[in-house]
């Protein structure tokens, strides 16, 4: 394997069942594709043509696609708890958990960028704007996003999860 695929981030694709841990997982600031109308062979077919590892609950999926997934990577996911999941795919990949800082929309996987504080201040209820100096905006669904308490939530159960 060229040095260059060792440090570039992994990016996954995730199947119907596993919306979760999808969220999660960009929460932690992966590249994750999930489609809830994809049929089995799209899925496969967008995991080798955008070089994505295929994140799946269904063993036959992966037994029948084998040959076509040997170059992208594929997991089988054990668990039916999200929790459970997320510590699978950590574990196996060694995924960096540690420096997730607001980088990816956890609903539509969108990339998070940096936005002035002036031109959110009509766009977020008033109390948010007083209260936060950083803010970002998904660059696919605009949705915006700042470090408050769901954001404390989030890292607090990331902690529990992960350790
Ligand atoms: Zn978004």
């Amino acid at each position: 394997m060229p040095e260059s695929d060792e440090v570039s981030p992994k990016r996954f694709i995730a199947d119907v069942m596993l919306g979760k841990l999808t969220r999660w997982l960009r929460i932690l600031g992966y590249d994750v594709a999930y489609d809830p109308h994809c049929d089995d062979e799209a899925l496969v077919q967008r995991a080798v043509a955008e070089g994505r590892i295929l994140l799946t609950k269904d063993r036959r999926l992966i037994e029948r696609w084998r040959r076509r997934l040997r170059h992208t990577g594929h997991l089988l996911i054990q668990s039916d708890r999200w929790t459970e999941q997320l510590q699978q795919v950590v574990t196996t990949f060694q995924l960096d958990h540690q420096n997730n800082r607001l980088t990816r929309c956890p609903l539509c996987n969108g990339v998070l960028t940096t936005i002035d504080r002036e031109q959110v201040r009509y766009k977020v209820p008033f109390f948010v704007y007083s209260q936060h100096q950083r803010f970002a905006r998904c660059s696919d669904c605009g949705k915006i996003y700042w470090a408050g308490t769901h954001y404390d939530r989030v890292q607090e159960t990331l902690r529990k999860v992960l350790g």
